[in-house]
């Protein structure tokens, strides 16, 4: 059987072999053809600014030119064209007491500690700099992340992120797991993966035991397809999942990708299946280069109107939009309340009006 080194050693990364892997698709599936733009030239522009890679793992679960893995996965020429958004849309660079920590709510800092990923989403936030030599990560920022987090009382819970945290050695998330219990004002370790989707095979039993020494320890991964679940996937989830470790799901709103009520009512109960609680369902950020991933406001609430009470109330994410310049995530809901006052008037989730009426006291 293949390592998960292995699989990611075997990665599509340069322009002429996922050329080579197109036309084979094209052939296989009698696909499509494929989009004009994607000549060798136009994606090695593409992937020269973001770059690309798609391990053999998730490129089989890519069936045809196009679909909905494709796009998360395979350069667009829009990325190059993108005439709206900007480079750090969430400020974080401004909000980073420390290079690779942002403080942005009182309570919990986001920490930085790997500048690689399984592959390479298309509609990645840190666009900007994950998987090049922008995002710099140290054995000097890390101690300067640790030793931030020592010094700030106030900081129960830390958010390991990048890039993904499970792409480092076991013996490197060992020893940052053993250092950040060292600091006994920090109660909860949450780490930001997408591995348990896009590499599965990463989640060994050998990492599993290395996590679970340091409860309470959460983990969000991020799934946005019901296509992505898959044998080796529900494997991975059901892993870590024995090992107590609660596992929650960060969604991202995609245009093509998973923007139908169909689509995301399969995917969030998909997930409850393989025990992964949807958390967050994110409109797509002001990244520059995801601007044709960006879907309406509108859309996403409405999405959310038709799956609140309609399935059960664990499959539904909070949809929430992260405020450029670092103003932090609202949630996005539909408006169920019609009018205030002494009645509270509301329509329930299948447009039936009702009328509460309210205690009385004064607020
Ligand atoms: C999203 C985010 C968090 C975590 O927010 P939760 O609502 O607790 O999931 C923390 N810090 C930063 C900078 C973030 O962007
Ligand atoms: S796994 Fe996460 S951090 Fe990595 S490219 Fe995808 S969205 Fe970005």
């Amino acid at each position: 059987m293949k390592t998960w080194q292995n699989i990611l050693g075997d990665s599509i990364t340069s322009a002429a072999h996922l050329k080579e892997h197109l036309d084979q698709l094209e052939t296989e599936f009698n696909a499509a053809p494929q989009p004009a733009h994607l000549d060798i030239t136009s994606i090695s522009r593409i992937i020269a600014t973001y770059p690309m890679r798609i391990n053999s793992y998730y490129l089989q679960l890519i069936k045809k030119v196009g679909d909905p893995l494709w796009k998360q996965a395979v350069p667009d020429a829009a990325e190059l064209l993108d005439p709206v958004c900007i480079e750090d849309p969430l400020g974080e660079e401004d909000l980073s007491p420390v290079p690779n920590l942002v403080h942005k709510y009182p309570d919990r800092v986001l920490f930085l500690v790997s500048s690689q990923c399984a592959m390479y989403c298309r509609f990645c936030t840190r666009k900007r700099m994950v998987g090049t030599g922008k995002m710099i990560i140290t054995q000097e920022t890390i101690a300067a992340g640790l030793d931030y987090i020592r010094r700030h009382p106030a900081v129960r819970e830390v958010l390991l992120s990048g890039g993904d945290p499970l792409l480092l050695p076991d013996a490197q998330i060992d020893y940052l797991l053993n250092e950040l219990r060292t600091i006994p004002t920090l109660k909860v370790i949450r780490i930001g993966t997408r591995v348990p989707c896009t590499l599965p095979m990463r989640i060994t039993p050998e990492l599993v035991a290395i996590l679970k020494k340091y409860h309470p320890l959460y983990i969000n991964t991020h799934f946005n397809h019901p296509a992505e679940i898959t044998p080796q996937s529900s494997a991975a989830c059901n892993l870590l999942a024995d090992a107590g470790i609660p596992l929650g799901c960060q969604t991202v709103l995609l245009k093509g990708v998973n923007d139908n009520t169909e689509i995301m009512r399969e995917l969030l109960l998909k997930l409850l299946e393989i025990r992964v609680k949807p958390y967050y369902l994110f409109q797509t950020d002001l990244t520059r280069g995801t601007n044709h991933f960006r879907t309406s406001t509108a859309a996403g609430i409405k999405i959310m109107r038709s799956l609140i009470g309609h399935i059960s109330g664990l499959a539904i994410p909070t949809f929430a939009l992260d405020g450029p310049g670092g103003m932090g995530k609202i949630p996005l809901t539909p408006d169920y309340i019609l009018s205030r006052g002494d009645n509270l008037i509301f329509e329930n989730f299948r447009g039936d009006i009702c009328t509460y009426p309210e205690s009385g006291d004064a607020i």
